[in-house]
């Protein structure tokens, strides 16, 4: 069977093609513009203090159980709104300033010099060009995580550190992008774009059978969304064995979040102590 350019067979290629017809119609214009087939150029050097952010990040998710050896988080360059910062292909625990790789928003990389990409970079390439608001976007496996994904029980805001789940946490279906044998990878810019659109507008979003995504204004904030969508998940668990829990409503959690997103630094400052080497 002829293999298309996004990699699968051609019958489901097709179909892949159209569900990116129809993600095309309602994205912003510049979501679908085709890329130039030069090479991109760099956005030059970013602030020293996001790489020292990002590559804290990694470690901190690691530390916190969020990543292990898989997952990746990612920021927007400071300089070029087109352009983000994710480490190379390796395990995030690992990660230093010198794996830090820089992408276009259909993720490919402006210099690999011969370093590998993570296959899932999709998933940031396209919340970054859905989303103007957004300059950190991270994605786990996070075990507490996925009974929520996996069911149709809703991931709900237990208490207010977890506000930011208020506003309903979608569930992305793969197999929804015409992909009934997929291997669950968001592994091209058509999958990506799919998976952006199930974001919507919302700071976190659940994948079956896969894991999650979160996406935050900065990479502190996107850290502490992933870190207690986490928490979130294995506190609800608990409390659903005792009986029927009572959620924040919409307004306390819209509020408790304003509040948090304030005082991200508190538990940055802890967790950073913690995660990165002595
Ligand atoms: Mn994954």
């Amino acid at each position: 069977m002829p293999i298309c350019l996004c990699g699968q067979p051609h019958a489901l290629g097709r179909r892949l093609l159209l569900a990116s017809a129809v993600a095309a119609a309602t994205l912003p214009m510049r979501a679908v513009t085709t890329r130039a087939q030069s090479t991109p150029a760099s956005a030059g050097p970013a602030n020293p203090a996001l790489i020292e952010d990002l590559v804290a990040a990694n470690r901190i998710l690691y530390d916190q159980g969020v990543v292990d050896g898989f997952g990746h988080v990612s920021a927007r360059h400071d300089k070029d709104p087109n352009r983000y910062l994710l480490s190379r292909s390796m395990a995030p625990g690992l990660v230093t300033a010198e794996d830090i790789m820089e992408y276009d928003l259909d993720s490919n990389a402006i210099d690999p010099r011969g370093r590998t990409s993570y296959l899932e970079r999709f998933i940031h390439g396209a919340i970054y060009q859905a989303r103007p608001d957004v300059r950190a976007v991270v994605h786990s496996h996070s075990p507490a995580v996925l009974p929520f994904a996996d069911t149709k029980v809703a991931l709900r805001p237990m208490n207010h550190i977890a506000g930011f789940l208020g506003g309903g946490v979608p569930v992305f279906e793969i197999r929804d992008t015409g992909n009934p044998a997929s291997d669950m990878l968001i592994r091209n810019v058509v999958l990506g774009h799919a998976l952006a659109m199930t974001l919507g507008k919302r700071p976190v979003a659940l994948m079956r059978g896969h894991g999650s995504v979160a996406a935050a204004q900065s990479v502190r904030h996107v850290v502490f969304r992933a870190v207690y969508t986490e928490v979130n998940a294995r506190v609800q668990a608990e409390a659903m064995k005792l009986g029927t829990p009572e959620f924040l409503n919409p307004q306390e959690a819209a509020a408790a979040m304003k509040t948090n997103d304030a005082l991200v630094d508190r538990p940055w400052d802890l967790w950073k102590r913690r995660a990165m080497p002595k």
